[in-house]
């Protein structure tokens, strides 16, 4: 069975975290592609101020050198608020047969039960709630989806339907972080891919 994740984001920008972070998913989970899904209007945040064809572009030249990583822009498309249901809903539709996993940040997962629809993303998908080394643990287990919980994410064999949390290192890098310091005038240097430095540069994005 093709194994597929989605990582969505806000990606503004996206930085060496994320990609770290994916390609360390796409390792532990077997995964033949994991889409790299920027939302156009988050529901659980404010919306971001950086134009989206930029956000896309930067994220499509970070995923250049990521066979894996595959740039989806399913929710730039659609625009309107950016609902995660129907983006699991749109990857079911295109893969019916597939195993695909969501991922979502630990931070996240604790309000997951206030999502829009919470109850019917295992009718669609695997949830792997992503942990990072130094955060608590999320006890998944005892949350109300606990008795979907699989200890192991190697035995999730299943389309849909399993709810598993997967710890991956530790990296302190985000996006708020890199914007502010581009405010500042500082390097990014180790932050993001030199690609995405340089389209920063040439679009004077973050000033
Ligand atoms: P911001 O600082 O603007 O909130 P961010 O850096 O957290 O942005 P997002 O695009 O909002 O980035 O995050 C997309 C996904 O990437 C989320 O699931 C988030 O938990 C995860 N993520 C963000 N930063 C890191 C990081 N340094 N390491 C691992 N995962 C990360």
């Amino acid at each position: 069975m093709q194994r597929i994740g989605v990582f969505g984001g806000t990606y503004d920008p996206v930085h060496n975290g994320h990609l770290h972070t994916a390609m360390a998913l796409v390792e532990r989970l077997g995964l033949a592609r994991l889409h790299m899904v920027p939302c156009y209007q988050p529901v659980h945040r404010d919306s971001p101020s950086t134009p989206t064809e930029h956000r896309w572009a930067m994220l499509q030249q970070a995923c250049q050198s990521h066979p894996a990583l595959y740039p989806d822009n399913r929710e730039l498309l659609r625009a309107g608020p950016s609902y995660s249901i129907d983006t699991m809903q749109s990857l079911r539709d295109e893969f019916p047969a597939a195993a695909i996993f969501m991922f979502m940040g630990a931070d996240a997962f604790r309000y997951f039960g206030r999502w829009y629809r919470a109850d019917d993303f295992l009718q669609l998908v695997n949830i792997v709630v992503v942990h990072r080394g130094g955060e608590p643990a999320p006890d998944v287990a005892a949350s109300q989806w606990g008795g979907a919980f699989q200890p192991s994410q190697s035995d999730i064999v299943c389309s849909r339907g399993a709810l598993t949390s997967v710890q991956c290192p530790l990296w302190t890098t985000s996006s708020t972080a890199i914007r502010q310091t581009l405010v500042e005038g500082g390097d990014i240097g180790h932050d993001v891919p030199a690609a995405v430095a340089q389209y920063i540069e040439l679009h004077q994005l973050y000033r």
